[in-house]
């Protein structure tokens, strides 16, 4: 098992990809804190079935939106769990609207979710680590929208192009420090946050013609990446993307 003695922060982890990348990193043999936000009864089955795999798991409730909170899931990581090695940075929400309807409301739980939640989670992460004189891999969940417009969700494309400057900023920042930082690019994977798309026929038809492999994704394709970058497999690694979307960003023809 490559992560072995390992424990692991998974944020957003009660549901969709959070779930999926927290039991492969436990099946992997990390111990692991589930957090969410408002699905409390999810991450309960989630933290079961990690204890099942013989792993400790800890479950935090924090809203990634609040600063404060950020810091006090951290904390309660380490004081339950003893310490963190890895951080996935994994909740994040979009908004579907046209530009020139989108609310300050939604535009600020956007970009306080996937944005400022993301480099405070970091931040304080990073601060624990320096603070126990250790190394870390951080890994951030982002999504083909780092590069690929996405008409109607800007402030979602905003925040994961945000992303993309973090990872790669700080990948220079605290690579000497042993810290690596890592994103995931996931193209359309069926979770709670497409909810909407799945239940669309025609949108869904329209998709999958655009995705050279056919099919959505499933969780379960993208936990496999997030285990081998929380790996010692991925030690020289960091600053980089690593895209798992069918071939959907790329893809092009003529008609
Ligand atoms: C978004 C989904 C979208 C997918 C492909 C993801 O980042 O969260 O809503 O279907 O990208 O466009």
């Amino acid at each position: 098992m490559r992560l072995s003695g390992k424990i692991a922060l998974v944020t957003g982890s009660s549901q969709g990809i959070g779930a999926e990348v927290a039991r492969r990193l436990a099946e992997e043999g990390a111990d692991i804190v589930v957090n969410y936000r408002s699905h409390p009864e999810e991450a309960a089955t989630v933290a079961e079935g990690i204890r099942q795999l013989g792993r400790r798991c800890a479950v935090v409730q924090a809203d990634l939106a609040r600063v404060e909170e950020v810091r006090t899931l951290v904390k309660e990581s380490v004081a339950q769990l003893g310490r963190l090695d890895i951080l996935v940075n994994n909740a994040g929400i979009e908004k579907n609207a046209s530009f020139t309807d989108v609310t300050e409301q939604d535009y600020d739980a956007v970009l306080n979710v996937n944005a400022k939640g993301v480099f405070f989670a970091t931040q304080a992460f990073v601060r624990h680590l320096v603070e126990t004189k250790r190394s870390g891999k951080v890994i951030n969940m982002s999504s083909v929208h780092e590069e690929l417009p996405f008409p109607h969700f800007t402030s979602y494309c905003m925040s994961k192009g945000a992303m993309k400057m973090l990872t790669r900023n700080l990948a220079i920042e605290l690579g000497p420090l042993g810290i690596t930082v890592n994103a995931i690019a996931p193209g359309a994977i069926e979770t709670p946050i497409n909810t909407a798309l799945l239940h669309n026929p025609a949108k869904l038809h329209d998709l999958l013609g655009q995705i050279p492999l056919g099919r959505l994704g499933k969780p379960n394709d993208v936990a496999g990446i997030a285990a081998f970058l929380a790996s010692s497999d991925a030690d020289y690694m960091t600053g980089t993307t690593v895209f798992v979307d069918g071939g959907l960003l790329w893809n092009y023809h003529e008609q």
